[in-house]
């Protein structure tokens, strides 16, 4: 009614804006399991692991052999917009690093208790901090070799509202899982292991990429029912590692799209190897793939989704019909070789 006054606007208190821009970021577990992936990638490690407990809603830690923190550094990167790995504006056409928007540690440490070890480069010498509600309650030296070790507790303890929203351990682990694999499966250079409540889940030990994807995938992409292809136009070069058609899936769950090392979820990709597949499956039945298109920098942005699932691509429509028309072509090979057969 008229008299009821609607409500003067204030200013959000820093405990709630914080939450609520920390929840575009994290939402779960896995979420967690991603970002600190990612800065471990982009540290430049050969050696990660991942632990998680009960589905890592009692703890997660990342541990990885990359650069390390400047000491200094350690008491600034837990901060809102804080980075080393963007400078200014034109930097983010030009985006190289799977991080770049400095939220990652800060939205992490604002949903719970986070502890950051880490030795920088070739000092003798490592330094902690431990956050709660995202402020340094404690720190000092540490003894642990160059990298970094990250551990996260008591994830949503202090947001109920986004707790509650949380699945089953089995189910939030399979989500960890998920995203581990996604994420290592572009790092063929990378020794991953993935640790589940103190057993080894999976071991992904350095290799090329058509074995990373059959260890990551042992039941989908066996060796015997895949076959790799490789193609460049213009400015755009393109792997795909194509399960055989006599494997239909009965979905689109196992074809898996990375531009320029990210796994993202573009949906005209993914309708792109379905259609270079259409002459060998009939309509119900989808393959299995894992593409790698490599672009200039300048033709993507990734900056349009908190979790950077999706990417802006200028160049869409010629990287679409270069996927489905090389597949098709591939598939023909692999299925109907006579014509080479008699020519050679
Ligand atoms: P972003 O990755 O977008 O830069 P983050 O909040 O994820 O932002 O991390 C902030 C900074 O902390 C990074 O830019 C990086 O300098 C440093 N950092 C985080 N994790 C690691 C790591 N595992 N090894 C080395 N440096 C790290
Ligand atoms: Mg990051």
């Amino acid at each position: 009614s008229k008299d009821k006054a609607s409500p003067r606007i204030h200013i959000l208190r820093e405990a709630v804006f914080k939450k609520i821009a920390a929840g575009e970021v994290i939402d779960r577990p896995a979420s967690v399991v991603r970002e600190l992936l990612d800065n471990s990638i982009d540290a430049g490690a050969t050696d990660i692991i991942v632990e998680i407990e009960d589905g890592g809603l009692k703890k997660i830690v990342v541990t990885d052999n990359g650069s390390g923190i400047h000491p200094d550094d350690l008491e600034i990167c837990y901060l809102p917009h804080t980075t080393s790995k963007i400078e200014t504006e034109s930097d983010l056409m030009a985006i190289r690093t799977l991080g770049f928007r400095g939220e990652a540690l800060s939205s992490i440490s604002t949903v719970s208790i986070t502890k950051i070890y880490s030795t920088y480069q070739d000092n003798t010498e490592g330094k902690y901090i431990i956050l709660e509600d995202g402020k340094i309650k404690e720190k000092g030296p540490v003894g642990l070799p160059r990298g970094t070790r990250i551990e996260i507790e008591r994830i949503f303890d202090n947001y109920p509202a986004r707790k509650r929203f949380l699945k089953t351990p089995a189910t939030e682990a399979a989500m960890c899982k998920k995203v581990f694999l996604e994420k290592a499966l572009s790092f063929p250079d990378i020794s991953f292991k993935l640790i589940k409540n103190g057993n080894m889940e999976v071991f992904l030990p350095q290799s090329d990429m058509t074995e990373r994807i059959a260890t990551a995938y042992p039941t989908i992409f066996t060796k015997s029912r895949i076959r790799t292809l490789e193609e460049k136009s213009g400015n755009i070069s393109i792997k795909a590692v194509l399960l055989s058609p006599s494997f239909p899936q009965r979905d689109r769950r196992n074809i898996y799209i990375y531009i320029n090392g990210r796994n993202i979820q573009e949906y005209s990709l993914v309708q792109a190897i379905s259609y270079g597949y259409r002459e060998v499956l009939p309509g119900g039945q989808y393959p299995a793939a894992v593409l790698f298109a490599e672009i200039p920098s300048g033709e993507v942005d990734f900056n349009i989704h908190p979790a950077k699932k999706e990417a802006k691509i200028r160049i869409l429509p010629e990287l679409h019909s270069l996927v489905s028309k090389t597949i098709h072509k591939e598939l023909r090979n692999w299925l109907m070789p006579t014509s080479n057969a008699r020519s050679s």
